[in-house]
């Protein structure tokens, strides 16, 4: 950068989960590096919860990034809801509240920034879940740019929703169920594999008032990144391409694995490294299903037998709110005394850095999109078992499209 020439100052807004956050993060570190001054924004909650994560107040979170040199500040704001309330049992308040409440604590927190920015900020990097990047990037004159965390074909799909509507594949009292072959740089894709909110019979849940606005919002973006790979969804790319700019970025996770000094966990990491070490080369199968998504207790009884009969050696991720209740005793009586040779169970973990691992020969998976990014990365073959919103249509990608797993 020529000596006179200012930095950029982007101000980042990541949607408050564990999926998004983790990509912003990387994101944030990788403009860093090349000379971007960024100021990273976590809700008040994500925050706390980092924090207990670590057993300690994190504090801000890039302290370790601005010891290495990279311009990274750290502020917080309110997602409109009390501390102590229970996002992960009340997704929908949550999400209701990320709709109607949060984009004044945004407006007043931005108006902040941009007052005592130095150098001056200059652009809006937020989740392109949010309803309100538009109105306060052109309040403050901003740079409005929409970071989409999926794949390009979910945001094509949202981006589309007036064509599916117009075709009677969503929002039809009777929903057609063959082929969709009308969705610019898409091929054909089959209404099963639709995001689980394009495939639900009540169409006016917060999230799907959620996405309409979000969707009407990206369109006054300046430009999208997507964390995608260019030559994974050229064609989608490129058809989007004609409607707005947009940019694949991915993949876009640090060089080294190794856990870095930045927390981004919402949950306690336990080492599997030493366990992993004892097991021969693509030996072990991964079993994770993400933050978000919950698992019946039937289906964690059955994948339980399942690993039990395998004989196989896992790593299997039970977040402490797998299940949306308040059961804590989820798994068959004894199974964890049957398998303790060959299995090691966790409430989470460093998870790149466990399929990075040579033991590592299988993930079951949820199929999201950081999780398929991140084993694709690894080259760990997948098996699929999609739970919710856009798993459903990275499933078709993984197994029909990419030929990278099964089921
Ligand atoms: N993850 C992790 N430790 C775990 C499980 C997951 O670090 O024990 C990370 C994983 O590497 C990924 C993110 O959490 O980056 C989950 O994102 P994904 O899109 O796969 O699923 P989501 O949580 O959004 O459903």
């Amino acid at each position: 950068m020529a000596k006179n020439q200012q930095k950029v100052h982007a101000i980042m807004i990541p949607y408050p989960f564990q999926g998004h956050v983790i990509p912003f993060v990387h994101l944030a570190i990788k403009l860093a590096s090349r000379d971007f001054t960024i100021t990273f924004v976590n809700t008040h909650s994500i925050h706390q919860q980092i924090s207990k994560a670590q057993s300690t107040d994190a504090g801000d979170i890039f302290a370790g990034a601005r010891e290495s040199g990279l311009d990274i500040r750290y502020a917080t704001v309110s997602d409109g809801l009390p501390l102590e309330f229970d996002r992960s049992l009340n997704h929908d308040q949550h999400q209701e509240s990320l709709l109607q409440v949060s984009s004044a604590h945004v407006d007043e927190l931005v108006g902040k920034l941009v007052c005592s920015g130095n150098p001056p900020v200059s652009c809006l990097i937020a989740d392109t879940f949010f309803v309100w990047p538009s109105s306060i990037a052109s309040k403050y004159n901003l740079v409005n740019v929409s970071f989409w965390t999926e794949p390009a074909l979910v945001f094509t799909l949202y981006y589309h929703l007036d064509l599916l509507r117009q075709n009677g594949h969503f929002a039809s009292s009777d929903n057609r169920v063959d082929t969709i072959g009308y969705i610019p740089g898409v091929q054909a894709i089959e209404p099963r594999d639709l995001m689980s909110y394009l495939q639900a019979s009540d169409i006016t849940t917060v999230v799907h008032r959620i996405i309409y606005k979000a969707f009407e919002d990206v369109k006054r973006a300046d430009f999208v990144i997507c964390n995608t790979v260019q030559e994974l969804e050229h064609e989608t790319l490129s058809a989007l391409n004609q409607k707005q700019p947009i940019y694949a970025i991915g993949p876009i996770f640090p060089n080294e694995f190794k856990r870095t000094k930045i927390a981004t966990s919402l949950w306690s990491e336990s080492d599997c490294s030493q366990w992993l070490n004892s097991k021969a080369n693509g030996s072990v199968l991964y079993v994770s299903f993400g933050s978000y998504a919950h698992v019946s207790k039937h289906d964690i009884v059955e994948i339980a037998h399942g690993l039990s009969v395998s004989e196989v050696d896992f790593v299997w991720v039970l977040r402490p709110d797998i299940v949306s209740s308040d059961d804590t005793d989820i798994l068959p009586d004894g199974f964890e005394d049957s398998v303790k040779e060959r299995g090691l169970i966790v409430a989470w973990c460093h998870q790149i850095g466990v399929i990075s691992h040579p033991a590592i020969g299988g993930f079951l998976t949820h199929c999201g999109w950081n999780s398929t990014m991140e084993s694709m990365w690894c080259g760990v073959p997948l098996i699929c078992f999609p739970l919710l919103t856009d798993q459903f249509t990275n499933r078709k990608l993984v197994v029909d499209d990419w030929k990278l797993g099964n089921l």
